[in-house]
């Protein structure tokens, strides 16, 4: 048997931890089968308990993109941690990462540094809503941004995987200040600003969707939120959990050329340790405690360790000039060949691909272009066969069609060329 000790060790965990994971999708709900529990990594692979090696697809859902226990980033933090594990009080080495992230940031001037993505983005609205005294904010159907309970409403992959996007416990009070729209749509955003005049703080985005699959923006979409909000006083925030560091050394906003209000970070800007981090112009961050009335805290947050490892990890990307190319063009040539090989093969696809995330959709329609499509027009079912297909054949990306893949660095020639074979030899 493939995964012995994985099962053994999952029927294990699901006494003591809900469902046996302390995330949902780790738990392989909607592939079906049993999740790997993983007990090592290096470079561009994870081991399996049961001995296996994975070329790896997830890296951590992101943070991993240059490879996972990069030796400049472990030596670092390892002389790090010998020094003390948490101070709770200021260190010269969150200024150091605060200049570092503010320098190659577009359209910001201070960076507050928190434990997570969802984190980021619900002190973001808080922010946002203390700063224009409104209270609604508009998210769109199928965008993740932390299970904080303003979002989640209708959020995507984890909530979509399960079926349940309006999750118990989240109040009337709380679901009746967030707005839905769709993405892609701006119709459906002007349409909003038109019922609720004077009242939207914030509109909150992913600039490249990747938690309902990897979902593009449309040309024009973004530019259309960045007006909207100019005209109506509200806030654009970019949720840039995703794609902080890594579509970019400036994230989407360079990328595409978008200027955000207030930015979310998370996953790469920690380097594999449990970073969040928000960031604005000064007028807007002076509003934070202790400078303004908006609260915000954390305990361990900018903890030393954790700041090493992210601070260590954006230099590595900062002085290598070349590294986006790198993980774009390998994103490209799997993404083209991995369609081509299906096309081959008589299997409908859709591939959406922006840097260095991807989805492979199975689906006859030629555009994905948001949540309504990943759900009605693609065929899960394919998917889940395609997944365990590329387990069985030692490739692992992330458990659901409502994922992205994240390529690191550490793809190179040898782990294109098996994966491509892993595809090669998948049957219907
Ligand atoms: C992962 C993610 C989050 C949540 O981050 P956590 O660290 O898991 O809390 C928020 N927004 C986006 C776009 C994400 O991809």
């Amino acid at each position: 048997m493939l995964y012995q000790r994985s099962s053994a060790l999952f029927a294990d965990a699901q006494n003591y931890i809900p469902g046996g994971v302390n995330s949902p999708v780790r738990a392989f709900k909607s592939v079906g089968g049993t999740p790997i529990f993983i007990s090592k990594a290096e470079g561009a692979y994870i081991y399996d308990e049961d001995g296996r090696s994975y070329v790896d697809y997830i890296n951590s859902w992101g943070p991993m993109i240059i490879g996972h226990t990069h030796p400049d980033v472990l030596n670092a933090t390892v002389e790090q941690m010998k020094k003390g594990f948490s101070f709770g009080t200021p260190t010269e080495l969150e200024t150091e990462i605060a200049k570092l992230i503010t320098s190659v940031v577009p359209n910001i001037d201070m960076v507050r540094m928190v434990n997570s993505g969802t984190e980021a983005c619900m002190s973001a609205i808080r922010l946002a809503r203390g700063y224009t005294n409104r209270d609604k904010i508009v998210k769109f159907e199928g965008c993740y941004h932390g299970h904080s309970d303003a979002f989640l409403i209708k959020a995507g992959s984890g909530a979509a995987t399960f079926g349940n996007p309006n999750s118990p416990g989240v109040t009337q009070g709380t679901a009746k200040d967030t707005l839905l729209a769709e993405y892609n749509n701006l119709e459906s955003v002007k349409a909003l600003f038109e019922q609720n005049n004077g009242e939207i703080a914030a509109i909150i985005v992913e600039p490249i969707a990747g938690n309902m699959g990897c979902v593009v923006p449309q040309e024009g979409f973004l530019e259309g939120l960045r007006t909207l909000c100019t005209e109506n006083g509200a806030l654009l925030i970019f949720d840039e959990v995703m794609t902080g560091f890594r579509q970019a050394m400036g994230g989407a906003q360079e990328r595409l050329n978008i200027a955000a209000d207030i930015v979310t970070f998370g996953k790469v800007i920690g380097g594999g340790f449990p970073v969040g981090a928000f960031a604005a112009r000064a007028e807007i961050m002076n509003h934070l405690a202790p400078l303004g009335p908006v609260y915000q805290a954390g305990t361990l947050s900018g903890n030393p360790i954790a700041m090493r490892a992210g601070y260590t990890t954006l230099n590595i990307i900062n002085n290598d000039r070349d590294l986006f190319n790198r993980i774009d063009a390998t994103t490209e040539t799997l993404s083209k060949e991995i369609h081509t090989i299906l096309n081959e093969k008589g299997i409908a696809n859709h591939i959406n691909q922006f840097g260095s995330m991807m989805s492979v959709f199975f689906t006859e329609a030629n555009e994905i272009n948001n949540f309504e499509d990943v759900a009605t027009k693609c065929n899960h079912e394919t998917f889940n066969k395609f997944f365990h297909h590329l387990l069985t054949n030692e490739v692992y990306i992330a458990p659901s069609g409502y994922e992205t893949w994240f390529i690191s660095d550490a793809i190179k020639d040898a782990e294109i060329n098996k994966t491509l074979e892993a595809v090669r030899s998948f049957e219907l």
